[in-house]
């Protein structure tokens, strides 16, 4: 089963690594005040307040050119895409904001992913006014953190796991199976659903969309636990007429990813619809 992720970014020597290790409250990464240090690439699971999540150093990857550091920025931003449901973006308090931050900061405001900034190396309280020089990079509200110091680093980490909270990925790196029920409007999904619950936990309606939002429900069936994921049903393109069942098929998408199993399910009473192919083709 797999945790949520949270990716650290940022350009060599912001103190990436000292962060990870300050989190963890020993050495997991190498700290190297030389930029283009090779390390791997070190991912930990770590429990923060009964939350479990990976946290993962990208800055590890490859060896770094200094020359090459537009390169070596692209190659963590695509890790982290790949891998994280959040990012750390670190900066330096010391530096102030550098051209490489602004072209991390640029890529970051075109992707859909949780972002938390954390101003690195404020070690002392009166220091903290130098966060907010990064307010230009535009990426919300500059945190000041000390990773030497161990100032501010659970607030950014307690964001970042409230980010993915939000999105409805389980900080808890859930133990269960989660099951997503997909199909299009009407196929009978809430039905089911409420037949294995032995109850009306869903609410079943046979007017189109009425379960518009993907609702979580724990099941006991047969002696095992489960998580059933009942997703909005998915509409024709054409009929994307408002942004409320845009979001439905948003979150609809999302419950596929969250899920260990998808049950896909077809209404046996009509032929089978441009809507049913175009679910199949998804999964
Ligand atoms: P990375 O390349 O981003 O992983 O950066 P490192 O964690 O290797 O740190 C680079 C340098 O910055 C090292 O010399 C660290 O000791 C130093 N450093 C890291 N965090 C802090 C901090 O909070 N305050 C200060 N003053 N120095 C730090």
């Amino acid at each position: 089963m797999s945790l949520p992720a949270i990716a650290i970014v940022g350009r060599p020597n912001v103190g990436k690594s000292s962060y990870l290790n300050a989190v963890c409250g020993r050495r997991v990464s190498i700290v190297e005040s030389t930029p283009g240090v090779t390390r791997d690439r070190v991912a930990v699971t770590l429990e923060h307040e009964g939350r479990r999540f990976e946290l993962v150093d990208t800055g590890g990857i490859g060896i770094v050119d200094e020359h090459r550091l537009d390169e070596h920025i692209e190659r963590q931003i695509d890790i982290a895409l790949s891998n994280a449901d959040a990012i750390i973006l670190l900066v330096d308090a010391k530096d102030g904001p550098a051209p490489l931050d602004q072209k991390v900061a640029s890529i970051m405001r075109r992707l859909k992913k949780p972002m938390v900034l954390g101003v690195n190396k404020v070690d002392h309280p009166n220091q903290e006014y130098l966060a907010a020089e990064f307010f230009c990079l535009g990426l919300g509200e500059p945190n000041p953190i000390s990773a030497k110091e161990e100032i501010g680093i659970f607030d950014l980490l307690d964001q970042a796991l409230d980010c993915i909270e939000e999105l409805g990925v389980d900080p808890e790196g859930e133990a269960r199976p989660k099951f997503a029920f997909v199909g299009k409007r009407n196929a009978g999904k809430s039905t089911l659903l409420n037949t294995l619950a032995g109850e009306e936990r869903v609410i079943v309606s046979d007017i189109p969309g009425t379960t518009r939002d993907a609702v979580d429900v724990e099941i006991q069936f047969k002696g095992r636990d489960f998580l059933a994921i009942d997703t909005a049903g998915m509409m024709r393109k054409s009929s994307v007429a408002n942004s409320i069942e845009f979001y439905s098929q948003t979150r609809t998408d999302s419950a596929v990813r969250r899920a260990d199993v998808v049950l896909f399910m077809i209404d046996a009473t009509s032929a089978i619809s441009k809507v049913d192919k175009k679910i199949g083709a998804l999964l």
